[in-house]
């Protein structure tokens, strides 16, 4: 009688450990798969926070003076986060209205200042950008938004293999990542419409000037420790150029 009560009992105590097993087991990849969704921002939840986030920076922006519906719609689109290395993204508040640490000493800068040069230059579809400074990327993918072919040179190889891989996981066809000094502009597909430099060289490097179409404009930021955006516009040969904003980029390194 006391051997089957004993039997029984251990019975018990086997099912209930296999019934623990399954659920610490089934928790533990509930657990796994969230933290992978959260790091690769592809979680249902986290997506809908992401989209939160963005439409809270459009609003920002507007209240900014941004204007441009169609610059709206590509900042409210392209997923600012995804942009930011996974060391950085979730330390940075990714569409905060502030720039953001990319690694290698450099940062992806504020949205407002994104928006602004964006408007500013008035992209229009299917016209040959050329950026300098990739960075994390998320400028090029804001132009390619909005039909821009763009090319984009960055000097630090790291960078521009993880731009690459973003851009090309977000399905930026449109944008070819160059490892180089951006002060040599990208020749081969020279003329441009439009230059974008998002660092700042002391003065406007003249290779970057002569690789700009008739009618082409250029913004980029210049100077050293006070530095304004510049505009500059070539007609009939001609340069103009007009002063803007003052801002505060990364230095536009020499090698
Ligand atoms: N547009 C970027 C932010 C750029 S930060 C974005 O959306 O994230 C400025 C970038 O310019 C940095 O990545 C820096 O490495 C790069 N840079 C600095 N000097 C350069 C040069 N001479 N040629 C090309 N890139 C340069």
């Amino acid at each position: 009688m006391n051997v089957k009560k004993n039997m029984k009992t251990i019975c018990r105590i086997r099912s209930i450990s296999w019934v623990m097993i399954v659920l610490i087991l089934l928790l533990f990849f509930i657990y796994c798969g969230n933290q992978a969704g959260k790091l690769n921002g592809n979680n249902g939840l986290e997506r809908q926070d992401m989209v939160k986030e963005r439409l809270k920076m459009v609003e920002v922006l507007r209240a900014y003076g941004i204007s441009d519906a169609r610059v709206l719609a590509a900042m409210e689109k392209v997923k600012r986060h995804v942009y930011i290395p996974l060391g950085y993204r979730w330390k940075s508040d990714p569409y905060g209205d502030h720039p953001c640490f990319i690694g290698y000493n450099q940062t992806i800068s504020q949205p407002y200042i994104v928006a602004y040069m964006t408007e500013k230059i008035g992209l229009k579809p299917g016209e040959k950008v050329l950026e300098i400074g990739t960075g994390s990327g998320y400028q090029a993918a804001i132009l390619a938004e909005l039909g821009g072919q763009v090319f984009s040179v960055e000097i630090i190889e790291e960078l521009a293999q993880h731009a690459r891989e973003v851009l090309k996981e977000e399905g930026y066809g449109n944008v070819k990542v160059l490892t180089g000094n951006g002060y040599n502009g990208w020749p081969e597909y020279a003329p441009y419409d439009i230059v974008i430099v998002t660092c700042a060289p002391e003065k406007v490097p003249q290779n970057l000037v002569d690789q700009l179409k008739e009618n082409g404009r250029m913004i980029l930021p210049v100077g050293t420790n006070s530095q304004r955006l510049v505009i500059l516009r070539k007609k009939n040969g001609k340069v103009k150029i007009e002063e803007d904003l003052s801002v505060t980029f990364v230095p536009m390194v020499q090698n």
